[in-house]
């Protein structure tokens, strides 16, 4: 190749954004006012319809922004590309965010507050005093010093969980439509809704999306760097007793109910339990119990980083089931295993330079990179099974899914710059 006639020298990448004026703030302080809230309860897709106001406003904005191509399909996925620059064959990579917010917590009339310089001290929200962002139990807030930082009201959640995620994908087309000279492979934008209720993934089209491997923008601190998740199962277990009159029950009812309460006051108490359990450990959790006299079932999710762990808590269960119903003349039991999710690095590890270039693209971005695993699932594990690599890049939010969430400007102005990078460098290795 001739010696880079159009592109950036190095010193002129480390000054790329000296004076480019972000708009991420601004996006995100319009978008966190719409109420786009997820309802695990509605089968319709998107679950709620109110979702799609804030993908119709994104399209509109890509359309602005020179994105021919934005769409919102009937699902409520918003598609969309920034054409490649280059004359380098370079994999289409994919940005992805979801619009949809938790139904944890509140996400009507979300009132953004701007914390100028923030001085170090417990937040109190304004609307509701009871509400203190406290730097004890949130201490990332003390790295925050000097920074802008934006929280709700103290009545709802803020949704920076996603759009953060949303706001910085949007400011990195801005800065690629003001930047024609930076170069870059072609760029998949891909807006979900319905990924707090599991469901973000649901009616995606790949095909229609076209991109080679994906990165979500959906983790927390400055620099995280998330490539790995839990691997997923679930399982019922199944309780059936004899049932009979109460008044003439003697030696002849077995009750379900008691077999189940007997199997889970066999379940560990002091390990196991994601009450007991915190990092790379896995754990066996019943989430729910319910029957009669004649059946009651047990559910479970079980979760580790190590597939093969799963089996392994599988069969300890099997054998507690086993040695309950044993104690109980004329009961029996048995288990259901159904595959959730799997851990996102079995697909990674086979494609290196997806998580190499993502590394080098945050350092790029003069941030040190913070290796972290999801202790759950993103949209990106299952859509790396789909055939889509995809890890997970930092946006800044933080404390999610409640009123204390709060995300930095500067932190959601780095994630810019490091996907800005991150496009610019799988073009230069291409
Ligand atoms: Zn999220």
């Amino acid at each position: 190749m001739a010696q880079g006639e159009l592109q950036l020298s190095f010193p002129k990448i480390l000054t790329m954004f000296a004076d480019y004026a972000f708009t991420v703030e601004e996006r995100f302080l319009r978008y966190v006012k719409i109420d786009t809230q997820s309802d695990p309860n509605s089968t319709a897709q998107p679950s709620t319809e109110k979702q799609k106001e804030l993908s119709k406003l994104l399209v509109m904005e890509l359309k602005q922004l020179g994105i021919q191509d934005a769409e919102l399909d009937e699902w409520g996925y918003v598609y969309a590309t920034i054409p490649s620059n280059t004359k380098k064959d370079v994999p289409a990579i994919c940005f992805c965010a979801h619009v949809d917010t938790s139904s944890d917590s509140s996400g009507t009339n979300v009132k953004p507050i701007v914390h100028r310089k923030y001085d170090g001290k417990d937040i109190v929200l304004p609307d509701d005093n009871s509400v203190v962002i406290t730097t004890s139990e949130h201490p990332y807030l003390k790295k925050k010093i000097g920074e802008d930082i934006i929280t709700a009201s103290g009545t709802t959640l803020l949704g920076a969980d996603d759009k953060a995620g949303v706001a910085v994908i949007m400011d990195m087309v801005n800065f690629f439509s003001k930047h024609p000279q930076a170069k870059h492979g072609a760029i998949k934008v891909l807006f979900t809704p319905d990924e707090e209720i599991g469901r973000g993934v649901d009616k995606v089209n790949l095909e229609r999306l076209g991109a080679k491997f994906g990165y979500t923008l959906d983790a927390g601190e400055r620099g995280a760097y998330e490539d790995e998740t839990f691997s997923a199962d679930g399982m019922t277990v199944t309780f059936y007793g004899v049932s009979a009159h109460p008044g003439y029950a003697k030696n002849k009812l077995v009750n379900a109910i008691k077999v189940a309460a007997a199997f889970v006051e066999q379940l560990p108490k002091n390990s196991f339990s994601p009450e007991t359990t915190d990092g790379r450990e896995g754990f066996v959790h019943p989430v729910q119990i319910s029957g009669v006299a004649e059946k009651a079932t047990v559910q479970f999710i079980i979760r580790d980083f190590d597939t093969r762990k799963l089996e392994e808590y599988e069969s300890f269960i099997k054998e507690k089931m086993e040695e309950t119903v044993s104690l109980y003349r004329g009961s029996r039991g048995e288990v259901q295993v159904k595959m959730q999710y799997r851990n996102m690095k079995e697909v990674l590890d086979h494609y290196p330079e997806v998580s190499e270039n993502a590394r080098r693209a945050i350092d790029r971005a003069g941030v040190a990179v913070v290796n972290m695993s999801a202790r759950g699932g993103t949209d990106g594990s299952r859509l790396s099974f789909m055939g889509l690599p995809t890890p997970n890049l930092f946006t800044g939010e933080m404390a999610f899914h409640g009123k204390q969430e709060y995300v930095s400007v500067q932190d959601m102005q780095k994630s810019v710059e490091t996907i800005v990078h991150l496009a610019m460098i799988w073009e230069e290795k291409s």
